[in-house]
């Protein structure tokens, strides 16, 4: 049985004040949704006193970003023993933003990923299609590869340990949601790959979550979706109200 996971990424919104607040209106109601995990991610910047809010309350700490490598010579990088440091439990991973505006590759992915395992953190493995690649009819293929990569090398146990969440590039921030097929479509395809790469024991465990213009009142359909598994959420997830009101839906 997969709990399901909501999550929000509050991307580069919010200064200090604005995260401490929505921190604690979201950790003042975390136990109201006992059938799913609620997770939020702020900048990096704000991490820790974020943390000093969701002390003692059901909401996980995640980031939206970390560099594979130990510690060192990065300047402006932020290592997996950081974030663990500072109380991330999650990482987000290859958000499209960061593989089309930053260049990310899924080889760097891959080794995030690695290092994000090794440190105890979950990794939220980001894969999608643009809409050109859709309109060519690559979906498919695209997610394939994106997995291929992103994963590779990756023992059952620890893909197990992942969260690979399906956000189409066309979908986000744009408040043109797939549909509930759609999107049930690709996480069917996802989790058959990862029975093909591995088992069926081991995809039948993976959280597979959904993002892209998720909102309160399209949430529940998506939700239903027997292959999906929660919902990682931008623009929605900076309204304490609305991101809570997706996690309702989360049965
Ligand atoms: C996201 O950034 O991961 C996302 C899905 O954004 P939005 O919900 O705003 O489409």
């Amino acid at each position: 049985m997969r709990r399901p996971l909501i999550a929000g990424n509050w991307k580069m919104n919010l200064d200090r004040a604005g995260a401490v607040a929505l921190a604690q209106a979201v950790a003042a109601k975390g136990n109201d949704f006992p059938a799913a995990d609620l997770l939020v991610c702020p900048p990096s910047i704000y991490l820790d006193p974020v943390a000093a809010v969701l002390r003692g309350s059901k909401v996980a700490l995640g980031a939206q970003n970390m560099y594979h490598e130990g510690n060192g010579a990065f300047t402006g990088e932020i290592s997996a023993a950081m974030l663990v440091d500072l109380g991330c439990s999650y990482v987000i991973l290859g958000h499209s933003e960061r593989r089309h505006i930053m260049g990310e590759t899924d080889e760097q992915v891959r080794a995030k990923t690695v290092a994000a395992l090794a440190a105890g953190i979950t990794p939220i493995v980001c894969v999608g299609e643009l809409l050109s690649e859709r309109q060519a009819g690559q979906t498919a293929s695209v997610i394939a590869r994106q997995v291929a990569g992103s994963l590779a090398g990756l023992s059952a146990a620890d893909c197990e340990k992942t969260v690979i969440a399906y956000e189409p590039v066309w979908a986000i921030g744009t408040g043109q949601v797939a549909t509930p097929e759609q999107a049930e479509e690709v996480h069917r395809d996802l989790r058959r790959l990862l029975a093909d790469r591995y088992n069926t024991a081991t995809a039948e465990k993976v959280r597979i979550l959904y993002g892209g213009s998720v909102k309160p009142n399209n949430a529940g359909e998506l939700l239903q979706q027997p292959d999906i598994d929660g919902a990682l959420i931008g623009g929605a997830s900076l309204k304490a109200e609305d991101f809570l009101g997706i996690a309702a839906a989360a049965k």
